[in-house]
């Protein structure tokens, strides 16, 4: 976690507010929050490029509750709506807003697909100032009449490249199309990325944005040590043991491009003894938030995950990520590897590299300008020798290596539409005590 010389005290942050971050353990505002937060706070529009792992949560969370905290009125209603795309990023959100707004007498919540409607309806209806949403329960609930979304201030869109990978899309559009006009509220736009798509979405939703970008987007992290196995398909689930076994990490999280791919290297490994679980979109609500907590707990040795059930996932002390498969998409493998350097802790990524993924491997050199150190002294050596170094002077970005759109699709696992066994998260319980103004 890059942080900054700026303290949150100067970015003007409430008592109330400073204390909650104070007791999260945070020192020092991320870049991304001290360019943020001041033009939020004096009510402009934002555009932020920034992935998470950057603090942009803290980056919207802490304005929202502040500018909603000076207005507060009698009766909770919702005043600030912020869309995510998945059940796992929108818990996560509601739980950074009970961390931060601990000392605030703000009510919120998160609502996602695939669970009973009631218990939400239910909380609703007791009136919640910050409504955190997945896109089709939100539209499920305003359908019933339960949601009017008259009197949101502040609107904040959370990953909207991901919403577009997803096919949200044309929801986010029936959501906005629902609020009020944009120069009658406020609107924080996140992405990592800015595609075509996106930047024509930014252009509708937003009134005279500050421009906000976190730079570390295309650089590699900095923290992590990087490897190379070059190793033939077949061989890469004999290779992972030996990793495995020789690495002796403790908490590992396995990349697999395809959710039945993470589900055969799941069993492969369970059969030797390794405890672990998979988490892509196939699997229940229940079924991924049990591996995820045992993940965090250490009772998991191995996590494997699909790039987009492992999106946004905030897990602390993560050894080693492996990625048995190369990510077709460059980008892909900076957000991946960042998994194990989350808040200034050093990590290991162990990448296999097979013959049909030495294109990835070129693009993702030249994104990162730098060569990853090549382990050749292992078990399982390829059949064909290892590729000439990359030039990392050749073009970055989009390349003609890339497959065809099958395998795009594939790296969607997550991406469910309404998603199936949601559950209220953890932070979907407000805030307590509560004393009202
Ligand atoms: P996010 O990008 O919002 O998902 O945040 C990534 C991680 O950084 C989370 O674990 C946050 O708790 C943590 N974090 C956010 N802001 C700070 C900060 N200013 N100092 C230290 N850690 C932070």
């Amino acid at each position: 976690m890059q942080v900054t010389r700026v303290t949150f005290d100067e970015l003007q942050l409430i008592p109330e507010l400073l204390r909650g971050v104070r007791e999260a353990g945070y020192e020092q505002p991320t870049p991304i929050q001290r360019d943020t937060i001041p033009p939020a706070l004096e009510g402009r529009d934002i555009i932020g490029c920034a992935q998470t792992g950057t603090g942009k949560t803290a980056a919207f969370a802490l304005p929202v509750l502040q500018l909603l905290d000076a207005r507060v009125g009698d009766e909770p209603r919702i005043r600030a709506l912020v869309l995510t795309p998945t059940r796992e990023l929108g818990a996560q959100i509601n739980a950074s807003f009970a961390t931060y707004g601990k000392h605030l007498e703000l009510w919120h919540m998160v609502i996602f697909g695939g669970v009973k409607d009631g218990p939400q309806k239910e909380e609703l209806r007791r009136g919640v100032d910050v409504l955190i949403a997945t896109p089709g329960r939100l539209l499920d609930l305003i359908n019933q009449g339960e949601i009017s979304l008259g009197g949101v201030e502040i609107f904040v869109l959370d990953e909207a490249d991901r919403m577009l990978d997803m096919g949200f899309l044309p929801d986010v559009k029936r959501v906005t199309a629902m609020l009020p006009t944009k120069t009658r509220r406020q609107t924080l736009f996140f992405s990592a990325t800015m595609p075509p798509e996106i930047r024509a979405l930014a252009g509708e939703l937003l009134h005279d944005p500050v421009s906000v970008t976190e730079a570390r987007l295309a650089e590699p992290v900095d923290l992590v040590t990087q490897q190379i196995y070059f190793v033939d398909k077949a061989q890469k689930r004999e290779l992972l043991l030996e990793v495995l076994e020789q690495t002796g990490g403790t908490r590992v999280l396995v990349f697999s491009r395809t959710k039945h791919g993470a589900n055969r290297i799941a069993k492969v490994l369970d059969r030797r003894g390794v405890v672990v679980a998979a988490i892509h979109g196939n699997k229940s609500q229940a079924a991924r938030t049990r591996a995820l907590e045992g993940f965090r707990q250490g009772d998991l040795r191995v996590l494997v995950a699909t790039d987009l059930a492992a999106r946004g996932l905030d897990v602390d002390g993560i050894t080693h990520v492996i990625n048995f498969d190369l990510p077709n998409e460059p980008e892909t493998y900076i957000h991946r590897i960042g998994r194990t350097a989350r808040a200034g802790a050093s990590g290991i990524a162990i990448s296999f590299c097979d013959a049909d993924e030495r294109p990835f491997l070129v693009d993702i050199e030249r994104l990162i300008k730098q060569h990853i150190p090549q382990v050749l002294e292992h078990g399982y050596p390829p059949s064909q020798p290892p590729p000439a170094p990359t030039r990392l002077d050749g073009p970055p970005g989009p390349s003609s290596s890339r497959p065809a759109a099958g395998s795009r699709s594939a790296s969607r696992a997550g991406g469910d539409r309404r998603g199936r066994g949601g559950r209220r998260g953890r932070g979907g319980r407000r805030p307590d005590p509560r004393r009202r103004a």
